[in-house]
């Protein structure tokens, strides 16, 4: 691209991934949850990080409402800025683990397309991804936000589940099926299997 021509990166020059993996004691990871809203990816990720926090690993949460009322406070939901949003987390998702941190990330990335691109940028080999599989009915009855009663009233167009799609993952490593599941649950199932893979070696 011609507006980077005249820019020089300095990857090579700074204190590597491995040097700060093992400052940290820990294998970075990016734990990515993609879910309907009201699946309970925020409510999993903030008992998840405490879990985590009180074994020792550091976490960072992204979580979708939060990054767009700040970094992405300027995109909405048209099909490129749902794509623009997805690259800057997959970006900030990227220096965190170079960083040796494991992020929990809650965003609904309704399609394969979206998942796929996200994976590409952070890399398949730091990419977990976790399917909150919540039937939409017991999301909508929770309903935390009122977001399902806006949708069904035609307050909010382009709402997934409602009247946009949302594609299940075809690859997930992780299927928490929270609907009979208390969150410690739905927490632990989580843990079990993702403790081995950020536990230094
Ligand atoms: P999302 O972040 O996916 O939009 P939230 O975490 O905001 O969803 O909301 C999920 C709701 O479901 C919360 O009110 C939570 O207490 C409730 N809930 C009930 N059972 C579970 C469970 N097993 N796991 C996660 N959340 C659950």
């Amino acid at each position: 691209m011609d507006n980077q021509k005249n820019i020089f990166p300095i990857f090579d020059q700074i204190v590597g991934r491995k040097k700060k993996e093992q400052l940290l004691n820990q294998t970075a990871k990016v734990i990515w949850m993609t879910g309907l809203s009201g699946s309970g990816k925020s409510t999993i990720a903030i008992a998840l990080e405490k879990e985590l926090a009180q074994k020792g690993f550091l976490t960072q949460i992204l979580d979708g409402d939060n990054i767009r009322t700040g970094i992405n406070n300027n995109l909405g939901f048209s099909d490129a800025d749902r794509t623009e949003n997805i690259r800057r987390i997959a970006e900030v998702s990227r220096l965190f683990v170079n960083c040796g941190v494991i992020t929990i990330n809650c965003f609904v990335s309704p399609t394969n397309a979206i998942r796929n691109a996200a994976k590409e940028i952070i890399g398949a080999e730091n990419f977990v991804e976790v399917f909150i599989d919540t039937p939409l009915e017991i999301c909508e009855q929770r309903d935390v936000k009122g977001l399902y009663k806006k949708a069904r009233a035609g307050e909010i167009k382009d709402f997934t589940g409602i009247n946009a799609p949302f594609e299940v993952p075809e690859n997930a490593a992780i299927i928490v099926k929270t609907a009979n599941k208390t969150v410690e649950e739905s927490v632990n199932t989580i843990l079990k299997e993702i403790l081995p893979l950020i536990t230094k070696k």
